[in-house]
């Protein structure tokens, strides 16, 4: 099942790309607003399994935003690759990636464009993005998959001026800027995701690939993750998880590259689509 949020509501859409709004087809059991599917996730997928939505929304690229715009908490975890954490100069963590958070008000949709801070060096990470469908607090790592509503596909945008910036690195400050956490284009529930543990995922500039990676390669691995994540953190339904890029980011390229007025970024995980955006 893909689950997107047209234009502030929740929809399905089925394998043939029609689309249909959750709310009119559940009789007002579950939607319209899009956060409030993960809140009854169970209730709403039981449904989801019997129900026969008739399509009835014409989805247009414009009109999609995240599929969880407004989660209670936004989890990011740095260097979670050892080619990225090579590329950068930092050791590959050997006991915990760092873990930080993206504030919710930089996330945007899919699609767009999206404007470049004055005089920073804005960068790009490809990132698979979880997004929770059952509290989680001190879940096993066998057992972490049971929380997870689905995946979507995330950029995890840097400023990197910004980020390095005074005594210990601004992690969460200089990733949230207006529209540097998009997501999507929808959430896809894992049962339509050929092998959750191993996801080839990418990003282009203008044509030109950039990044090029396998989640199989994560040093921590997205139920380690999210076990590690719940032994403090209570994890919520419709809570976003940025699991980290692969190499290939222009902060690591020599000489260093950045993100320009005019250029595009197509952002895509296999199995789940991809996101174009246009900064100026
Ligand atoms: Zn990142």
């Amino acid at each position: 099942m893909r689950i997107a949020n047209h234009e502030g509501r929740a929809v399905i859409v089925g394998s043939d790309g029609k689309a249909a709004d959750i709310a009119t087809a559940s009789g007002g059991r579950f939607g319209p607003d899009p956060q409030g599917v993960y809140d009854d996730w169970d209730a709403f997928t039981a449904w989801a399994s019997t129900a026969v939505p008739v399509p009835d929304v014409e989805l247009g690229k414009a009109g999609l935003g995240s599929p969880s715009p407004a989660p209670s908490q936004v989890v990011a975890i740095g260097l979670n690759y050892a080619d990225h954490a090579a590329e950068t100069g930092f050791e590959p963590p050997e006991h915990l990636p760092p873990v930080f958070t993206k504030f919710a008000s930089s996330i945007t949709g899919p699609y767009g464009e999206i404007e470049l801070p004055d005089g920073g060096h804005t960068d790009w990470e490809v990132e698979v993005v979880v997004v929770i469908g059952r509290t989680a607090h001190r879940v096993t790592a066998d057992a972490a998959w049971d929380h997870v509503a689905g995946l979507s596909v995330g950029q995890d945008l840097s400023e990197r001026i910004l980020q390095f910036t005074g005594q210990a690195p601004q992690f969460g400050f200089a990733k949230s800027y207006p529209g540097f956490a998009p997501i999507g284009p929808w959430l896809v529930t894992l049962d339509e995701i050929a092998d959750r543990d191993d996801l080839a995922l990418g990003c282009s500039i203008d044509g030109e690939t950039v990044q090029s990676g396998r989640t199989s390669k994560l040093l921590y691995s997205i139920p380690r993750t999210i076990a590690k994540l719940s032994e403090v953190i209570t994890l919520r339904p419709g809570d976003v998880i940025f699991t980290g890029t692969p190499d290939g980011v222009g902060f690591g390229m020599s000489p260093q590259r950045f993100l320009r007025s005019g250029e595009t970024l197509r952002t895509w995980v296999e199995g789940i689509g991809e996101m174009e955006h246009r900064f100026y």
